[in-house]
């Protein structure tokens, strides 16, 4: 048994044989071919009228925006101005590899040149141009292999024309030797619910047909892994597929306590899966995204539409929506114009809002003009807030626009500390642990090489929590958590132990804090909090959360 590290997406285990990714095929030799032309246009022929064929009934197998893809590029094989190209250079004397490899190399550069649409099907060439030289060599075509049984799938990473096609009752899991959180495969992965690992730098060492324990929560790949361990396993993927298709009550732990299930979205458009999942409402809507690529600052009207949108599918339920957060790693291009050395330390979230209070007014504007439409419980919150002064500027301004909840989010480690005369001027918090470990821990959260301090168990974030908790607790105001700590089960119940009232999470990760949230109660919460605060670092504050909560009864 062997175990190697990456970066786990979500919280899932699988285990299966491996099966790995076939690689690119080398572009062949431009040497004169031995054959006659006639002989090698015949080869041409057929093979990119194999792949054609192929293309189309994959497309077929596949349906729905797939089958559109597929026939464009049984199309695009073959296109008669693509073979008059191809047959000019079997003209010349060349090989039927070379020329198909050349030929759809000069068409790609062209559609590099024309740009926009015809520019972006340039990738979808190489991929062409792959299955036909695969099928003149006689060899599988790179790209996901069809073993005909559930399969691991081990690759060095995956273009988006594969992940497009993965049929997802085959692949168990995905791991990856490249790719980080942020990484195609990790999206798709993230969207689609699949277990993966991203960025084992070892994963070469997979081989295919090898037994794998692949565990996305804690972010390890165990090759030819015990009985045991695979039993354990097999347990956790029952117990997540129970959760899964347990009953949509609104989150409560053992004893009753309610505990508020919310959901982080990013555009209005993922509102409907996260009612779907049972979210009772929204505890943090990332604003910024949905502006990332604009050069100008978006219109009043623009930012009402989206926002009627998104509380129109929340009628009745909280709904906090987080002022543009611009920054560091979310950058725009409208509120971020100026360099700086550290950008995680600059002008962004609040400070940069207040820097161009024009913007942040008519955000507000737009706010209060969808509340005004709408029957949403609308909570409007400030990204990275460090100051008392912060807090009252920015709940002055809310109410100043008729908004009546407004609060802050606690992401430095300066408002945690004095979260009592912060929330003295809020009227709730909430806590984004993702920033609060980064600053806390002083480790860039898109570093991968400082990526181990960048956890939210270590103790020393868990103290601000308890602090901003307590605060809570004393002036009678929400905490609510945010960050992707609130999505890990267990850090979760910790949290509430800690004083958080609600958790925000990706939808996807509803399920299991909700089932697990049910098996313990507030006190239980709270002594494991305990053990948590009491423990040296990251690693041996999960440890002793695990020990503890193996002596505690089942309800
Ligand atoms: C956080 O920092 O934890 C948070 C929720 O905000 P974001 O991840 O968008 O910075
Ligand atoms: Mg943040």
């Amino acid at each position: 048994m062997t175990e190697l590290r990456g970066v786990g997406i979500g919280l899932g285990v699988a285990q299966g044989p491996v099966v790995r990714m076939t690689e690119a095929l080398p572009a062949p030799e431009n040497t004169p071919s031995a054959r006659s032309v006639d002989e090698e246009r015949a080869r041409a022929r057929e093979a990119v009228s194999a792949v054609a064929a192929e293309l189309t009934s994959r497309g077929e197998a596949a349906g729905g925006a797939a089958q559109e893809v597929l026939e464009a590029q049984a199309m695009i094989a073959e296109d008669p101005t693509l073979q008059d190209e191809v047959d000019a250079r079997l003209d010349g004397g060349s090989t039927a590899e070379w020329a198909v490899h050349d030929a759809f190399a000069g068409f790609r550069a062209t559609l590099e040149a024309v740009g926009g649409y015809l520019g972006e099907r340039a990738a979808d060439l190489d991929d062409i141009a792959q299955r036909v030289l695969a099928r003149l060599h006689g060899v599988p075509a790179p790209g996901v292999p069809d073993p005909g049984h559930p399969f691991v799938l081990v690759a060095r990473d995956l273009a988006p024309a594969d992940t497009a096609l993965l049929d997802l009752d085959r692949v168990l899991a995905l791991v990856t030797s490249d790719g980080g959180p942020t990484s195609h495969t990790a999206i798709l992965a993230r969207e689609k619910g699949i277990v993966a690992v991203v960025g084992v730098v070892d994963a070469a060492a997979l081989a295919t047909g090898q037994t794998v324990v692949v565990d996305a929560a804690a972010g390890v790949v165990t090759s030819d892994p015990t009985d045991d361990e695979r039993a354990r396993a097999a347990q956790r993927a029952a117990d997540r597929l129970s959760a899964d298709t347990a009953p949509l009550t609104p989150g409560a732990l053992a004893d009753g306590t309610p505990i508020v299930l919310l959901a982080n979205l990013g555009k209005p458009a993922d509102a409907a899966d996260a009612v779907a999942r049972g979210a009772e409402g929204v505890g943090l809507f990332r604003t910024e995204f949905l502006f990332l690529a604009s050069s100008q600052a978006p219109t009043i009207a623009q930012q009402r539409e989206s926002y009627r949108e998104l509380l129109a599918a929340f009628p009745g339920r909280k709904v906090v929506v987080r002022m543009l957060d611009a920054g560091a790693d979310k950058p725009l291009a409208f509120l971020n114009d100026a360099h700086e050395e550290n950008p995680a330390l600059g002008l962004r979230g609040l400070r940069a809002l207040r820097a161009s209070e024009d913007i942040l007014r008519e955000q507000l504007t737009a706010l209060a003009e969808a509340d005004a439409e709408t029957d949403a419980d609308l909570w409007v919150m400030a990204p990275m807030v460090a100051t008392v002064e912060e807090t009252r500027y920015f709940t002055a301004l809310a109410r100043e626009y008729g908004l009546k909840t407004a609060g802050v989010m606690v992401e430095v480690p300066a408002s945690a500390l004095l979260a009592d005369r912060v929330l003295a001027h809020a009227d709730f918090a909430s806590i984004g642990t993702n920033d609060l470990t980064q600053y806390t821990m002083a480790a860039d959260r898109m570093l991968g090489s400082v990526s181990g301090f960048q956890d939210p168990w270590h103790p020393a974030v868990l103290r601000l929590v308890r602090e901003v908790g307590s605060a809570g607790a004393a002036l009678g105001k929400p905490v609510g958590i945010c960050g992707e700590a609130a999505a890990d089960p267990q850090l979760a119940v910790v949290l509430v132990g800690l004083g958080a009232t609600s958790l925000s999470m990706a939808p996807s990760a509803l399920a299991d804090v909700r089932a697990t949230l049910l098996t313990r109660t507030l006190d239980e919460a709270r002594l494991l909090a305990d053990a948590a605060l009491a423990a040296d670092d990251a690693a041996s504050a999960r440890a002793a959360v695990a020990r503890l909560a193996d002596t505690f009864p089942q309800h």
